[in-house]
């Protein structure tokens, strides 16, 4: 798996071997610490074609890094080299419907950026920006983008906690997901265009389809059925690198309102979500759940701090039901109260009303407060990302909750998530007495198992990677398989690039 020095020499003046430049590339978000040979920190675009072209043509097998905050141990080298997209983080251009562009100056800050936007838009007279976008390198990070496009009421809508270093290429290749997925989609819909090159270094134009709202009784959400025919979108990084991304960009709702709902169990949270896509359609923006462990959990973090609209907190869920409109004069909240009030005939003490900024905290400070408690409790942790349909959603986690009761009394679970589109995210803690690890393998099959039995998905929005290569090779259906291994063959002969993700065995050739 290792390169020889001499096939490493070349790969031209930007690749580097020196041990404590490597070791930040060593060490994924989750898991433990890997191995590089090498760093491949290409300038531009076409470097990236010509360094994946010498890497296929010498077989020297590589993994990409970009913003390092993904799940499933895809960017952890066991002796590849790393192929970084930290140089590519600049945007491009934005494109008005009619065809008017701006093209961004030279490398700078967003801030830079976000004002010189700003100045060519006014100088336009301020147009409407309907079907406008915005392309950007594909190492420019989420956080980054939509600051450059606030100025004009844009946004780019990811909402994940990542999103601060999480990129643009690394959303799209990975379909990612978040909060608001139940409203725009996965980061596979909000693109246009996605650019790149195959893993021999062969330049790609990708393409994938606008978000429709899917049937309750099919999977929203599914990163483990990656769709060859969108090319470089949603493949995970196994077919080749984007370098740059034309973006769909949506209008920053002038108002939305929020609200934190108790409800006895998730299937009554199902029907809820129902009601509110009744009475709110497209405008349900995100429908996110909280069991009762994970609010306990950040209710013991934060101590004092913790800031709830409810004056009680027994129920074993809560929905965090966000809602917006385009217009800032209708009257959002009072709609919302009368919904909630009326429509679902909730008693006062169950509409926990709140600004949205405080609920937002409740929800983002779980994954923290999960990380403290398993230090706390000092017997590691198992996390999963699984979907199943809307339409069992709830039933699915009733029974999963039940039956990891059953099966293995000594772990807690902490389960949230975006409820609206079927997705849960599961820690499974251990304790000292009873430390997840030597259960683990059982562990993984029963929630895999139970996920399965409701037509669900091991793996929902994070990606497949490494870590769930084997899950992808025993469970994917083998049509998925199929059509994702001749894809390879075509766009990598060699096997170089993620050679272990998803557990697909093209051995490398010389
Ligand atoms: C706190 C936290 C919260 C998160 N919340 C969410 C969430 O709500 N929803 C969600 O879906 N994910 C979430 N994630 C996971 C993660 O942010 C996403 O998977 C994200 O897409 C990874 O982007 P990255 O730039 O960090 O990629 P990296 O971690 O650097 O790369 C991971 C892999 O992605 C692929 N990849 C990256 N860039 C490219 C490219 N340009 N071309 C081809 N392949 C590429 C490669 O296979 C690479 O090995 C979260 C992570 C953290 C740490």
């Amino acid at each position: 798996m290792t390169p020889s020095a001499s096939v490493l020499a070349r790969l031209g003046p930007h690749c580097y071997v020196d041990p404590e430049r490597l070791k930040r590339y060593e060490i994924p978000e989750r898991g433990e610490p890997g191995r590089a040979s090498a760093l491949l920190l290409p300038q531009d675009e076409a470097e990236v074609g010509e360094l994946l072209q010498l890497c296929s043509a010498n077989a020297v097998p590589v993994v990409i890094s970009a913003g390092r905050t993904g799940l499933v141990e895809a960017q952890r080298p066991e002796g590849e080299v790393v192929l970084s997209l930290e140089r590519l983080d600049q945007p491009m251009a934005f494109t008005l419907a009619d065809g008017r562009s701006f093209t961004f100056a030279a490398r700078s800050t967003a801030d830079v950026h976000a004002a010189c936007l700003a100045a060519w838009w006014q100088g336009q007279g301020a147009p409407a920006c309907e079907g406008a976008a915005l392309t950007v390198q594909a190492g420019m990070a989420v956080d980054a983008v939509n600051q450059i496009l606030e100025p004009l009421a844009l946004m780019w809508p990811m909402e994940m906690g990542s999103s601060s270093a999480a990129t643009v290429g690394g959303c799209v290749a990975n379909a990612s997901a978040g909060a608001n997925a139940v409203c725009y989609g996965t980061a596979a819909h909000l693109a246009l265009h996605a650019y790149g090159y195959s893993a021999s270094g062969v330049p790609m134009d990708s393409a994938a389809p606008t978000w429709q709202a899917v049937a309750p009784d099919q999977l929203a959400i599914n990163s483990a059925a990656p769709q060859p025919d969108w090319g470089l979108i949603g493949t995970q990084g196994v077919l080749g690198v984007i370098t740059h991304v034309e973006l769909r960009v949506y209008p920053i709702p002038a108002q939305r309102e929020a609200v934190l709902i108790p409800v006895a169990d998730m299937p009554a949270a199902m029907r809820i979500l129902g009601a509110a896509r009744a009475e709110f359609g497209g405008n349900v923006e995100e429908f996110e759940f909280i069991s009762l462990a994970a609010l306990q959990l950040v209710r013991q973090l934060r101590g004092e701090a913790f800031r709830s609209p409810l004056a009680e907190h027994n129920a074993p869920y809560y929905l965090l039901l966000q809602v917006k409109a385009r217009d800032a004069d209708s009257d959002l909240a009072g709609r919302l109260y009368e919904f909630l009030a009326e429509g679902l005939a909730l008693p006062e003490a169950e509409i926990g009303y709140a600004p949205l900024k405080a609920l937002k905290e409740i929800r983002h400070s779980i994954t923290e407060a999960s990380n403290a408690r398993m230090r706390a409790l000092g017997g590691g942790r198992l996390s999963f990302d699984t979907a199943t349909p809307v339409a069992v959603f709830g039933d699915y986690l009733a029974e999963l909750e039940a039956d990891l009761n059953r099966a293995f009394p000594g772990v807690a679970l902490v389960a949230f998530g975006h409820a609206g589109v079927g997705g849960a995210h599961l820690h499974i803690l251990g304790s000292a007495e009873q430390p997840v690890a030597p259960q683990a393998k059982a562990l993984v099959k029963r929630v895999f198992d139970v996920t399965q039995n409701f037509g669900g998905t091991f793996s929902a929005e994070h990606g497949v990677g490494t870590k769930w290569g084997e899950e992808f090779q025993q469970r994917a259906p083998a049509a998925v398989r199929a059509a994702l291994d001749a894809a390879k063959h075509q766009h990598d002969p060699h096997g170089v690039l993620n050679p272990r993700s998803f557990g697909l065995v093209l051995a490398p050739e010389n």
